[in-house]
């Protein structure tokens, strides 16, 4: 899969505007980003830390998928993302290992990055996103 870096560790939270003053007011950083993406049913904030993002993730609605994560399992970390190049490739590359693909075709997920997540099933317990940045 070789990931170049370590793109955001996805949070989910119950509350974003509590999480992000607790983010802000304890650990000095600096929400750069709120953005809600319909298709996830989420709102999301963003950190920068280095070159890794922080993503906050609250539900917009109880069936989505945080709004389940979050019933079964309470807050706390959701997944982690890796950024890869060439992202068609490696889903092709995961499927051969024998993951589980949640997504079989990247999709766009939120700051325009393409995106696909693979099954924690598969990947010892951790919801891995892979995702890149197109510049189209
Ligand atoms: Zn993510």
């Amino acid at each position: 899969m070789n990931p170049t870096h370590i793109e955001h560790i996805g949070i989910a939270v119950a509350n974003l505007d509590e999480a992000v003053k607790l983010y802000e007011r304890c650990f000095g950083l600096k929400c750069y980003k709120v953005e809600e993406v319909t298709d996830q049913k989420v709102r999301t904030a963003f950190f920068m830390v280095g070159q890794t993002k922080i993503e906050l993730l609250e539900s917009t609605d109880p069936e989505g998928p945080i709004g389940k994560f979050i019933t079964k399992r309470g807050e706390g970390v959701h997944h982690i993302a890796f950024a890869v190049n060439g992202i068609e490739e490696k889903l092709k590359f995961a499927e051969k290992e024998g993951m589980r693909l949640i997504d079989h075709v990247p999709r766009k997920g939120a700051e325009g990055l393409d995106i696909a997540f693979l099954h924690p099933a598969s990947t010892g317990g951790v919801l891995i996103e892979i995702c890149e940045k197109k510049n189209s």
